[in-house]
This record gives structure tokens, sequence and C-alpha cells, in this order.
């Protein structure tokens, strides 16, 4: 039996869905719709491609975006200047930096900056500091979009051996304190790990977010495995792939995300997502997709 696809696109389209009844229905007692801040420093032409698209999924949502794009040469103090004035302001729910920022800048002092509560990206110390401790918080979007296509789909983690290829702070990192936290058996690997096929060989759920083209391929999947797919990358001849072989892995697999439309559209939903939730808190209003 072919693997039961992990549909990112779709689950996206229902969660647009229902953050835009939140906000229509939380509208009269806010008085604004939620609004999601995104600063761009520099022109890196990738990060143009995301910003356009968080600001396109706003649009269809309902949220109003009070995006900022400055100068490369913008002194680190005055990006700082910009996130407090952000920080500030009372009709910014969500805000995030785009990166990568240009080289000469600190981005870590930038996420420092950031009000936590409105921290649309999960990024900010004191909220990765929440993750660690199980306490509540906006969470980062990549590894609470995967969580939210294994839920979607039926997959619960708890009592399941769960291995993480990757050990970032974007991404493997929360990855693995998430699936623990969804009572896994966690495993993160790296690029120093010692036989990586006999690690991966063991999971029942398979994260790879390791950003290599096409590492990963049947000799490294459990038959039944559910496999996600984090990389992204553009093909020489055009197109996207992922870090897995999906051709490969798809008949070996239980589950399997696509690239595209697996994680990347839940990276963008999620992060919609803590903006609204952050919305929601401030107005008193219900959440806007419990669970998620
Ligand atoms: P990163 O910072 O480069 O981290 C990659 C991790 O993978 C590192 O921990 C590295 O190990 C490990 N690794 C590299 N080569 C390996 C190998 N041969 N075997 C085992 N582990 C290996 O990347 P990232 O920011 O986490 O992103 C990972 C991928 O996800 C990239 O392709 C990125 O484009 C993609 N991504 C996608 C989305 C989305 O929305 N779909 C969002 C974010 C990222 P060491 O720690 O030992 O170096």
């Amino acid at each position: 039996m072919p693997a039961q696809r992990l549909d990112g696109r779709q689950l996206a389209a229902e969660l647009e869905e229902v953050m835009a009844a939140a906000i229509a229905s939380g509208l009269p007692r806010a008085g604004r719709p939620p609004g999601l801040a995104v600063l761009r420093v520099g022109d890196d032409p990738a990060s143009g491609v995301y910003v356009a698209n968080k600001e396109k999924a706003c649009a269809r949502v309902g949220l109003v975006s009070h995006g900022a794009h400055l100068d490369a040469a913008t002194p680190q103090a005055e990006i700082e200047a910009k996130l407090r004035q952000l920080n500030q302001d009372p009709a910014v729910d969500g805000i995030l930096v785009q990166l990568p920022v240009p080289d000469g800048l600190d981005d870590r002092s930038l996420l420092l900056e950031l009000d936590p509560a409105k921290d649309a990206d999960g990024l900010h110390p004191l909220n990765l500091g929440r993750l660690l401790r199980g306490e509540p918080g906006p969470r980062s979007c990549t590894p609470a979009g995967v969580m939210a296509l294994l839920r979607s789909n039926g997959i619960d983690p708890a009592g399941k051996r769960a291995v993480v290829i990757g050990r970032s702070i974007l991404v493997g990192q929360p990855m693995a304190l998430m699936l623990q936290a969804a009572n896994a058996t966690v495993t993160v690997v790296h690029s120093r790990t010692a036989d990586l096929a006999a690690h991966t060989r063991e999971a029942e759920i398979l994260v790879v977010a390791a950003g290599k083209p096409l590492m990963i391929g049947a000799e490294h999947v459990r038959p039944g495995a559910a496999v996600v797919d984090v990389g992204i990358h553009r093909k020489p001849e055009g197109g996207l792939c992922g870090d897995v072989r999906a051709a490969e892995v798809e008949p070996i697999a239980s589950a399997l995300s696509p690239v595209p439309g697996g994680v990347g559209p839940m990276t963008v939903t999620m992060l919609l997502l803590n903006t609204v939730r952050a919305w929601s808190q401030r107005f008193g209003l219900p959440d806007p997709a419990p669970g998620y």
C-alpha cells in the first residue's frame, strides 16, 4: 500500500479557514484584526519570495501586514530601534525578523530585542526555554507544523520511537523537544553520528532536517515508518526536492510528507497561528485552534 500523503497544503488551507473564522468572530470584541510585522533587511532573493508568501497568507486569512524593508546597510542600532517601535505598536501582535540578515548584523541580538509575547517565529530564547520547560508560549513554526501534520493524520507519537535528523535551533532541537513532550522516545542524530542508518532504521517516526538534498533513501527507513521531510532545495534542472528520495521511500513508509506541499506550507500557517493566538490572548478570546 502506498504511503499516506502528509498533505501540508490541505491542512494549511483548513487551518486558514479556522483562523479566518476566529478572526471574524473575535473582531467585534477586539475592535481590530490581528497584525503581523515582517521585518526584512537587505535583498536576499529567497527571503523576498518568503516574505511575499507570508504577506499573501495574511491577506487571505484577514491579518494586517505591517512589514518593513530596510536597506542592507542599516546599522544594527537602527534595526533594534525599529523592533522596539513594533513592540510598542498596539496594532501589532506578531513580529518576525526574516533570516538570514546581511553579514555584519547580529541576528541573536535582534531576536533578544523582540517582545517575547509578539515572537511570531517562537525563536526568542525565553520562548525556547518555555518549550524546554513544557510551558505554553509561541512555538517554533517549522517543528510546530510537523506536529500539526502528524496530529491531523492520526499519527500519535506517544510511546513511539522517533528519530530527528538535524540539531539546529531552528528545526532539529525544538522538533526533538516537541516529540518528547508528545511522549515519543526521541533520538537526535547529526553530521557526527556514526552509522546513521542504524539509528534511522529504528524510527517509527523519522523527521529529516539535515538540509542535504535526497540523502535519505530506502536503506534508512524502517518499514511502516512515518517520514517527514523538512528539507527544501532547488533542483539544478528546476523544481524542488527534499532531503528524502521520495520515490524510494514511498513504497516502504506508512506516511510521507511531499516536497513541495508538505512541511513548507505548514511553516507559514503556524506563523499566522502564533500571531492570531497572541491577538486572541490579548483580547480574552478563545484559542483559535486548540491542540495545534
Ligand atoms: P542547518 O542549520 O544547516 O542544520 C542541519 C542539521 O543537519 C545540522 O544539525 C547538521 O549536523 C545535520 N546534518 C547535516 N548533514 C548531515 C548528515 N549527512 N547526516 C546527519 N545529519 C546531518 O539547517 P536547518 O535550518 O535545520 O534546516 C534543515 C533543512 O530544512 C534545510 O534544507 C532547510 O532549507 C529546511 N527548512 C525548511 C523549512 C520549511 O518550511 N520547509 C523551514 C526551515 C528549514 P551538525 O549539527 O553536526 O552540523
